[in-house]
């Protein structure tokens, strides 16, 4: 009998409320990833976090009872890094963590202090560090011609006590500011699906995520397939609302082994 997973060749998955809610692995993910593996798919694991490097959120993965490599994880920040380079760009001012300032060196990007009074480019990310001065000399820089690239545009950044200010909060400062609108690369924009699937080895994709507004509506934008778990985020009550439409939603990731309908 056929089940869901055999339709697909690549498996995006999203990670927080997808394979593990915080320091928590979700029940049941590490033998879905497993009999993926048997079966012979793809495999990505995708997350807009530019903070983390791939070494970072292999051994979390890992550590969880989800076996990874540094080689299936796809960051926001490793995108970023590649479409950078890709133009030429050599030096940037950065507002973000380790994640995105290690992805932009290894690209051979050098990273900008804050002595810098022109840029190529402006890079934001998430960042726990930013303050008045990161902004005022990002904004200064791009007001004199620097790109504006975010790595992701999430207003929020969940956490156990409640949401914290997203890289899209700390982008929302510099677009007021400046009155410029950043290229945007995490989900749902569509370079980090795109090298996603090149990193899951292609084939026809399936976006597995708890996010409408990022994961699903990523998908959308690619015209792919999506699965929302009910393990994170969004709820059924948010999908009878969303203008975004999953192709189906399911209450974990065991619905992948379900009997395909229709
Ligand atoms: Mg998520």
């Amino acid at each position: 009998m056929d089940v869901i997973a055999d339709a697909y060749d690549a498996f995006l998955f999203d990670l927080d409320g997808v394979i593990y809610r915080g320091d928590e692995v979700v029940p049941g993910a590490p033998e879905v990833i497993a009999r993926l593996r048997e079966m012979g798919k793809g495999i990505a694991f995708v997350t807009n976090n530019s903070g983390r490097t791939p070494d970072a959120v292999a051994t979390k993965l890992t550590g969880l009872g989800v076996p990874a490599e540094p080689a299936e994880v796809e960051t926001s920040a490793l995108v970023t890094a590649a479409l950078l380079a890709d133009r030429g760009v050599s030096e940037a001012f950065v507002v973000g963590e380790q994640g995105i300032l290690q992805a932009l060196r290894d690209a051979g990007i050098e990273i900008l202090d804050g002595d810098a009074d022109h840029a190529q480019a402006v890079v934001v990310g998430w960042d726990r560090q930013a303050d008045y001065t990161k902004l005022r000399i990002a904004s200064l820089l791009v007001e004199r011609g620097a790109a504006l690239v975010a790595t992701n545009d999430d207003a929020s950044y969940p956490a156990p006590d409640g949401n914290w200010p997203g890289a899209g909060a700390l982008l929302a400062a510099i677009e007021t500011t400046t009155g410029r609108r950043a290229e945007v690369v995490g989900k749902p924009h569509a370079p980090i699906m795109i090298a996603a699937l090149e990193r899951a080895g292609g084939g026809r994709p399936l976006v597995i995520g708890d996010r409408l507004e990022t994961d699903i509506a990523g998908a959308a934008g690619m015209s792919w397939d999506s699965m929302l778990v009910l393990t994170g985020i969004s709820s059924e009550d948010d999908v009878a609302t969303s203008a975004v439409v999953p192709t189906c939603v399911a209450k974990d990731l065991s619905a992948l082994f379900e009997p395909r309908s229709g």
